[in-house]
């Protein structure tokens, strides 16, 4: 009999296939299954909509069949079947729905990725097998063929029997090799966990002869085994499943079972849209940060299935960053099995999936905020952090998104607040929202920047996470309300007069300052009288955007460029310490001198930055003692 070729890209395929060193090679049978399924929805329709033929729910199925002494995996169906052409056709020639990127694939990027994400239907069989037979015979044919082939050479097909309509795949298992034990694709066992994991949610029966055990008749201790039919998959999967009849146990037993995390669920969101795009979905919100969250091992994405199929284990599309928290999966009706990630990403119902899941999630978590706050709160401190570097990334786009998900430790309340709360108990003349940024809430709480806003009645944010000062100036407003930092130049806040100074008076303190200012040269931009501190002698303040605390987060990158706020030193007028100041510049600039560098070095502890050099602090401290 003359053999036939395959196409040219199938045969590029085929190789790879035959020849990868792949670990996922046990993809081969969710791809035969779901082929099977196919065909089965195909009579099965027919079934249902044409009256001439016979309806019986137990006509359709698949079986799968290994045979040890054989070395064959059989894989049946009761589908629509292939006439010779048919074989020719879609047997010859590689899938084609999606032959088109295969070929872009294959040249774009490496044949095992391909397989790992995707499987690449009916040529998966060649990974596990030296040959493939497919014995089947279409619906409305006495006939039917047997097509086969053992690789890239070709392929043949011819008449032969078969009783029933339906396809017949078997695969003649390759033997094991010193890296590789083929053996395990016939082990029931090993081929009942494949089914489930893959292919528990095909919706026709899975059938297999499985071993069990039952008492011997006549005996109630002697056991013995023999062959059973059982179905192997669940059929149902829990997204269809009618969300009134689940329980919160199910979902989290479903959590576990799918290996999203160790822990309980906070939320899980189950979804059904019939609609321009119509999908199923669970999401679960984890209760804790999974250990390598903030690694690069992590792989944000939700398990994407379609039509009860799963197609790919991490679909990062479907999630964006701020959210790659969020475990679970999707099952769409209107995504094709064979897509690849290239197309997929530009799918536009992916895309529309995308953005429901998006909203949804918004939606979900402003629900919990609203009615769980504790759960919230939970939340937040494990996924606050993310959220926050959402804003912060794509240069602010997500902000609406985002912004009254946002929560921070009030100065007022003591408790975590979010914007909106802030926002709405603001009095009249208040004009920003201010925030002070320290390493806890304990140290915020003593800044002596804070002094003038608190005095004034005013709610301070308190931001102890790197992120939190670059998201708010990525923000910019929120309600239309700028943020200010206590440490910042404008406060906003009307002040008065300093008890009026005699002019003389103001030109021997301008003097002063300019003095200390040289003092201080390098280290700051301007030495003044502060407005904002109350008891505390000496601060820093910045003037313009980059804040002292950003210049610390900038400075404990990596290859950071040497990067300065425009720091002010602030000197308190009405305290002890400027009577000081003001006597030894007078009488002794030496004194000067030491006081001028003993506050500045003051200032940058309280702000929790390093001081220059310790020794001479502290040196300079004993000489003051003496
Ligand atoms: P895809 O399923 O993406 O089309 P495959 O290479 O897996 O790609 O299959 C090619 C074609 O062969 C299918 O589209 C289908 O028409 C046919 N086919 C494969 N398996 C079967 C089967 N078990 N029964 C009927 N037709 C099948």
């Amino acid at each position: 009999m003359a053999k036939k070729q395959f196409k040219t890209e199938s045969k590029k395929l085929l190789d790879l296939m035959i020849n990868s060193i792949y670990t996922h090679r046990e993809i081969f049978l969710r791809e035969l299954i779901s082929n099977a399924s196919d065909a089965i929805d195909k009579i099965y329709y027919k079934a249902l909509t044409d009256e001439s033929i016979s309806f019986d729910k137990d006509n359709y199925y698949i079986k799968v069949v290994p045979d040890k002494g054989n070395r064959t995996l059989r894989i049946s169906d009761t589908g629509i079947g292939m006439t010779k052409e048919e074989l020719d056709d879609n047997l010859g020639v590689i899938a084609k729905s999606g032959s088109l990127s295969f070929k872009k694939e294959i040249e774009l990027m490496d044949g095992h990725d391909i397989i790992g994400q995707f499987g690449v239907g009916f040529y998966s069989a060649f990974m596990v097998s030296d040959t493939v037979t497919v014995i089947s015979r279409a619906y409305g044919s006495d006939d039917a063929y047997k097509w086969q082939s053992s690789g890239a050479d070709g392929y043949t097909i011819e008449l032969c029997e078969k009783d029933t309509v339906g396809t017949d795949i078997i695969l003649k298992i390759k033997e094991n090799t010193e890296d590789e034990k083929y053996d395990e694709y016939l082990e029931e066992y090993r081929l009942k966990a494949i089914i489930k994991k893959y292919s528990d949610f095909i919706r026709y029966p899975i059938k297999m002869d499985m071993v069990s055990k039952h008492l011997k008749e006549g005996s109630d201790k002697e056991y013995e085994g023999y062959k059973e039919e059982q179905i192997i998959n669940s059929m149902v999967p829990i997204w269809k499943r009618n969300k009134n009849e689940l329980t919160k146990e199910d979902y989290d037993n479903f959590y576990l079972e799918k290996h999203y995390g160790f822990d309980k669920p906070i939320k899980h969101i189950h979804i059904s849209v019939d609609g321009a795009v119509s999908y199923n979905a669970i999401l679960f919100i984890p209760e804790k940060m999974p250990f390598d969250f903030y690694t690069k091992e992590y792989e944000k994405g939700l398990e994407l299935y379609s039509k009860g199929v799963m197609i790919m284990n991490k679909c990062p599309d479907l999630l964006p960053d701020y959210f790659s928290f969020v475990k679970g999966l999707v099952d769409s009706e209107d995504l094709s099995l064979n897509i690849s990630r290239e197309i997929l990403q530009h799918d536009r119902q992916l895309k529309l999936i995308a953005k429901n899941i998006k909203n949804k999630i918004k939606s979900e978590l402003e629900n919990l905020l609203k009615t769980g706050r504790d759960k919230y709160e939970e939340f937040y401190k494990a996924f606050g952090r993310q959220l926050k570097y959402g804003i912060y990334s794509e240069f602010g786009s997500n902000k609406e998104t985002l912004q009254d998900l946002l929560m921070f430790y009030s100065s007022k309340e003591k408790k975590m607040v979010t914007l909106d709360e802030y926002v709405s108990r603001m009095p009249q003349e208040q004009k920003y929202i201010y925030y002070a940024t320290g390493e806890s809430n304990e140290r915020i709480e003593k800044l002596p920047q804070a002094e003038l806003v608190s005095e004034k009645g005013y709610e301070i944010l308190y931001f102890t996470d790197d992120v939190d000062e670059f998201s708010i100036k990525m923000m910019m407003a929120y309600k239309d309300k700028e943020f200010r930092s206590v440490s910042g130049s404008d406060l906003g806040i009307e002040v008065e007069e300093k008890k009026n100074l005699s002019d003389s008076e103001e030109k021997d303190n301008k003097e002063l300052f300019e003095h200390m200012k040289s003092i201080l040269s390098g280290k700051v931009k301007d030495v003044r009288a502060s407005v904002r501190l109350k008891n505390h002698p000496v601060c820093l303040s910045n003037e313009g955007e980059l804040s002292i605390e950003m210049e610390k987060v900038l400075n404990s990158m990596p290859n950071s460029p040497d990067i300065k706020a425009d720091k002010v030193l602030e000197i308190n007028t009405d305290h002890e310490v400027f009577k000081s100041l003001k006597e030894a510049y007078e009488k002794d600039k030496e004194k000067l001198n030491l006081y001028t560098n003993l506050l500045y070095n003051q200032a940058l502890l309280i702000e929790g930055l390093p001081i220059g050099d310790p020794v001479e602090f502290t040196n300079n401290i004993c000489k003051i003692m003496k």
